[in-house]
């Protein structure tokens, strides 16, 4: 943000703003921007960074942050004017800081002879009192930088338990446990600490899974945060400037001229242009969807980039508001006079000789409709199998799967985790061979030519179970059905499996034998699951250590035997060696470049069959699988990763612990 881009200066009329003495100040991380209880000299705008106001707590000892002040907000005013302004919090620059500066005297002065300025003052404390109750609503907040970790205690309670759990416990003063948590089912924690260190009551801190990170780089010694760029904004300075120009192909082109006579009406041009900007930006940052959220003051845009969901740096003004989501809407073929139902659409656009489909959602909210465009590429993100895996065993593995001639592979994992992907590379290995490949999907991400397509559509009564039963009329060899959500789909599925054809599809479920659960769960046969399943793969999506500037780091043992890994090579010392990117211009400095898989797999050959048809809990059918050679876990894979610095310890972390991996209690009986 520049300073006249700051709200409360932009309040200003041009002829005074332009005359302000106003300095330009910088803060690094730990500077104290004003200490609590004394007079405050300057007010600073906030331009870039962010300012911790601090409360002592004198009972605990530590310091919780009451209020956060990014760009856009101010540090060191009060509304009452005129009296010397004394300091109720500790001001503390949370990272690199960069301000607008203005004596305190002036500023009070400016409240007083510019009603502007004083009404936008006003208003801004109003927002930002909300958003404070708010966060006190949310529970107490903690500064876990102030808190000196008392290492007895988390001996007590074990790194493995703070790092599953992210739970740190802070203090154990006459029966009270304070923990400080990222989330946490509360009744749990009481449980555990009582367990653990004989606490008879907890006192719950919340802190951000940033600060949790943060503690775990400077009490564990390492980084397990992305390493911090030095210019988070690069990836947007890239694009900034770039002019776009977009062609829809659809049949609401027409529509579009009609609307400009409408809610188009305020500055119409500029709206068109501004969400083919937008449009082109996201497809020349290769993000996968973007968010548009309409808020008090605007519409934020936010593009998902490798899996993140990053802010755009500039948002929608508000006078815009209403023309742009009309513009998005009518793009989508939306009824624009609806504002008050969900509704979805899509569009197809091309823009430097890129097509790509536009799939557009709209949920209503307080401020205005959230839409969210999911960007789908037919063309780019299509791979290879070999490309995919990087394991042979595990590659070895899904082709064993998808030569079988009949039978059902399951791929499961959460949304997001790259399961189309896997699935259409195994297509492609198929489509080369003379079978007939039959698809329900919704949506269809990619366009394969030479097999049969069909989008789910409810509506005319076209859904999962309905479509395979119609294919089977039709002499497919191999059936695609999107996702298997519902008993009906997976028994629809299943049994086409049993009939003589191969069928693919996905689940939602954590791991393999967790889908294996949720089939029977759903009152399918085991039977009938055994018969018919050949494999199951589950996946995870990790980030990709750039390349370009990656470097040995050390990873105390600490950190990494927790995460039960086998086959890793020796420490030197307390410490292991991986690769991790420093940041480069290359990766726009995150150190990550792109994303890769990570697998499991199981195959179910015949000597299995009868384990899955007698139901066996879980743990037996793994151990059976291990010994019969057919199962290959995620922390193989992940150790594999690991192994050839494709990843690093962060990300694998990440996965194993975060997404709540199933396999996670028996990780120390693996070899
Ligand atoms: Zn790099």
């Amino acid at each position: 943000m520049e300073w006249y881009e700051h709200p409360l200066l932009a309040a200003l009329p041009k002829a005074v703003r332009s005359k302000l003495p106003l300095a330009a100040a910088t803060f690094e991380a730990g500077d104290v921007v004003h200490a609590a209880g004394q007079q405050v000299e300057r007010v600073h705008f906030v331009l870039l960074g962010t300012i911790n106001l601090l409360h002592k707590d004198q009972t605990l000892g530590v310091k919780s942050v009451v209020e956060l002040a990014g760009p856009g907000h101010l540090v060191g005013a009060q509304t009452e004017r005129g009296s010397a302004v004394v300091a109720r919090h500790e001001a503390v620059a949370a990272e690199a800081v960069r301000t607008a500066t203005l004596e305190q005297e002036i500023f009070q002065a400016l409240l007083l002879e510019s009603p502007p300025f004083a009404m936008a003052f006003i208003r801004y404390n109003e927002l930002r009192r909300e958003l404070v109750e708010e966060r006190s609503i949310a529970g107490g907040k903690i500064n876990i930088e102030s808190v000196r970790v008392n290492d007895d205690l988390i001996r007590r309670v074990t790194i493995s338990y703070v790092l599953t759990n992210r739970i740190i416990p802070v203090a154990l003063k006459s029966g009270t446990a304070t923990v400080a948590l990222v989330d946490a089912d509360l009744k749990k924690v009481e449980h555990d600490m009582k367990r653990l260190l004989g606490a008879s009551r907890v006192v719950p801190l919340k802190i951000s899974q940033k600060q949790f990170d943060e503690f775990q780089r400077r009490h564990l010694g390492m980084d397990l945060a992305t390493p911090a760029g030095e210019d988070e904004l690069a990836w947007y300075r890239e694009v900034r400037g770039r002019d776009y120009s977009i062609h829809y192909e659809n049949p609401f082109e027409s529509l579009l001229e009609k609307a400009k006579g409408k809610d188009l009406e305020i500055d119409g041009a500029a709206v068109v242009r501004l969400s083919d900007k937008i449009i082109g930006e996201a497809l020349d940052l290769d993000a996968s969807d973007i968010h548009f959220e309409p808020y008090a003051g605007g519409m934020e845009v936010r593009f998902r980039m490798d899996g993140e969901l990053v802010a755009r740096p500039e948002s929608v003004r508000k006078d815009h508001l209403a023309a742009m989501l009309s513009r998005l809407k009518v793009l989508a073929g939306m009824d624009i006079a609806e504002r008050r139902k969900p509704q979805d659409g899509r569009a197809t656009a091309v823009c430097n000789n890129r097509k790509v489909d536009l799939r557009i959602s709209s949920v209503p909210t307080r401020f205005g409709e959230k839409i969210v465009i999911r960007i789908l590429d037919p063309v780019a993100r299509l791979m290879d199998l070999d490309t995919l895996v990087v394991s042979r065993e595990v590659l070895d593995s899904i082709l064993w799967m998808g030569e079988r001639p009949y039978g059902m592979i399951l791929i499961c994992g959460p949304t997001g985790s790259g399961k189309t992907t896997t699935i259409y590379s195994l297509l492609m290995r198929k489509k080369d061979q003379p079978v007939n490949i039959v698809t329900i999907e919704d949506p269809i991400e990619y366009i394969l030519e030479g097999i049969t397509q069909v989008q789910r559509n409810p509506s005319v009564g076209l859904d999962f179970p309905h479509a395979v039963r119609a294919f089977l009329r039709q002499d497919p060899d191999v059936i695609l059905v999107g996702e298997t959500r519902d008993p009906e789909t997976a028994k629809a599925s299943l049994e086409a499996g049993l009939t003589g054809h191969l069928v693919l599809t996905t689940i939602h479920a954590g791991n393999v034998f967790a889908s294996l659960y949720r089939l029977s769960e759903m009152g399918i046969d085991p039977f009938i699951i055994a018969n018919s399943m050949v494999g199951l793969i589950s996946q995870r999506l990790v980030r990709r250590t750039c390349p370009v500037c990656a470097e040995n780091a050390p990873y105390h043992r600490r950190l990494i035997e927790p995460l039960g890994l086998p086959g890793l090579r020796k420490p030197e010392g307390d410490f292991y060696m991986f690769r991790r990117g420093r940041g480069c211009a290359a990766c726009n400095n995150k150190g990550y470049k792109g994303r890769m898989a990570v697998f499991e797999t199981l195959r179910v050959v015949d000597d299995f069959k009868h384990l899955l048809a007698e139901n066996r809990p879980f743990s037996e059918t793994r151990a059976a699988a291990r010994k019969l050679g057919i199962y290959h876990s995620m922390r193989q894979y992940s150790a594999l990763l690991l192994g050839a610095g494709l990843t690093t310890p962060e990300e694998i972390s990440r996965i194993l612990f975060y997404e709540r991996g199933e396999d996670l209690p028996d990780a120390s009986k693996e070899s």
